[in-house]
């Protein structure tokens, strides 16, 4: 068996022909993790005995004849901004390093009823702020392709973890690109859904109207059934939907022809030679599978980075106000009085870019100011989000970079944070306009770095998205 290649197909297959069990197949499955992550640094928690207590129930299941639900078995890793019952959940802070929530996320409830199996919690920037995994209290993840490199971020350990074969699936969290712009460095697929569609219950909060859950996998089919597990509405989320949750999986049947797709102007301008001849490679794949590939524009485009660190780190400012050191957080052991305790636990506590980003985005937030920059960016977001809706009426889908760049050096662009900021330039109007999109592989560069293309649809369109996705990859994406 090689565990770095398994399916989620090829999990049910085994376990049901009896070739392993649950149990075996999770123990051979942590030890591998275990062993991969000297490397990578992938993982911050190993859950070894809630991945074997959920492995038992499978296997106590499979051996009475029940249905052990469809990720029975299936090694998952979660993203550590995502809260689990009893096993540390850090959200890359130094603040969290030792909190054990005493409940779970909505998504991870859902992901262990259908028999997934949580292995561990991946390594991520703190609080979910950056784009290479570097802003994490606990060191740096390293890109399975290149360990000089950064995975992206801020997701990089769930996207890492994937793309060396430790989990075969994994969540991670959207706000800004932190999915998709992972998935695009590590080769692997990465899906934020539209806003609402995943409950956010046990996410931690960055910026609440950004933040998405979302599934990354070695495939599309993969990703898709992941989705179809934790989607859907939940009464803990008053902003998840009711909107009903098709089958995936059927979507996937290779129908793409007369397919009317978008390609913006505006995310074609920035992008490194190679990033580009891949995504003009992958746009004359999908025109000889039968899609109609047309010009659009997206004019609001160049004001997304600026709207979203201005909307994002207001939110930010005001979530992050709880870790005070009265609750959840450790607490400064050098203060003599209460408003020394929050200065001392919070300036100890929190690092550079968390900092930043709660010092711009009370300035933002504050009397005289806000009208200036906060209301200001809610209007041009609703201009964003009008941008999609004029294209969408025009076409199915839109086609587009994930990254104006492959994976970077670790320390390249860190000292930089404007730069940094730039990785997001394709990814944050999606968020913005909270439609859904995804990173799906599309090549590699002379150097063997990975190339994602990003597909965005309609609201709660997910199931053509998949549908196109899905005929890319068996076309063996933008290869001949
Ligand atoms: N890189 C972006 C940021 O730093 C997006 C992060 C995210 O999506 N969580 O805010």
């Amino acid at each position: 068996m090689d565990i770095a290649a398994l399916t989620i197909d090829q999990i049910r297959e085994g376990l049901h022909a009896r070739r392993f069990s649950s149990a075996e197949l999770t123990t051979a499955a942590l030890k591998f993790a275990r062993n991969e992550n000297a490397q990578t640094n992938a993982y911050l928690t190993f859950s070894e005995e809630r991945a074997l207590a959920t492995a038992r129930r499978v296997d106590e299941r499979l051996a009475r004849g029940e249905d052990p639900g469809p990720l029975a078995g299936v090694p998952v890793a979660v993203k550590d901004v995502i809260v689990t019952k009893g096993v540390r959940t850090t959200c890359g802070s130094k603040l969290l390093a030792n909190y054990v929530p005493p409940y779970d996320a909505t998504a991870v409830e859902r992901l262990e009823a259908a028999g997934g199996v949580i292995i561990g919690k991946t390594n991520c920037d703190e609080f979910a702020m950056g784009s290479s995994n570097e802003n994490s209290a606990f060191g740096p993840v390293r890109n399975p392709h290149a360990l000089d490199r950064v995975p992206g971020g801020s997701s990089g350990g769930s996207a890492a973890a994937v793309a060396q074969g430790t989990a075969v699936v994994a969540l991670g969290s959207d706000t800004g690109g932190s999915i998709r712009q992972p998935a695009s460095f590590c080769g692997v697929v990465g899906l934020t859904p539209t806003y609402g569609r995943v409950s956010r219950y046990g996410l931690t909060a960055f910026a609440s109207s950004l933040d998405h859950i979302g599934p990354f996998g070695r495939s599309v089919r993969d990703a898709a059934l992941v989705l179809s597990v934790i989607a859907g509405r939940d009464p803990l989320d008053s902003t998840s939907a009711e909107a009903p949750v098709p089958d995936y999986l059927r979507h996937l049947d290779g129908e793409i022809k007369g397919l009317k797709l978008g390609l913006p102007r505006e995310y074609l301008k920035d992008l490194t030679s190679e990033t580009g001849d891949l995504i003009a490679r992958a746009v004359e794949k999908l025109k000889r599978l039968g899609c109609e590939v047309r010009d659009i524009t997206l004019p609001a485009t160049d004001y997304a980075i600026a709207c979203y660190y201005v909307i994002a780190t207001a939110e930010a400012s005001s979530n992050l106000a709880r870790y005070d050191g009265v609750r959840y957080t450790s607490r400064s052991a050098s203060s003599e009085s209460l408003s020394d305790m929050y200065r001392n636990t919070r300036g100890e506590g929190f690092g550079a870019e968390c900092k930043r980003r709660i010092m711009l985005g009370t300035y933002v937030l504050s009397a005289g100011y806000y009208d200036a920059y906060y209301l200001k960016a809610q209007k041009v977001r609703a201009l964003i989000a009008r941008d999609f809706t004029n294209a969408f009426a025009e076409v199915d889908a839109i086609v587009a970079p994930v990254s104006p760049f492959p994976a970077f050096k670790i320390g390249e662009k860190i000292d930089d944070p404007m730069a940094m900021y730039l990785s997001d330039i394709y990814t944050i109007t999606g968020d913005l306009a909270g439609i859904p999109c995804m990173s799906v592989p599309c090549g590699k560069t002379a150097q063997g770095l990975p190339v994602g293309m990003q597909i965005l649809a309609k609201h709660f369109d997910e199931a053509r998205m998949f549908r196109l996705a899905d005929a890319f990859e068996r076309a063996g994406g933008a290869q001949n």
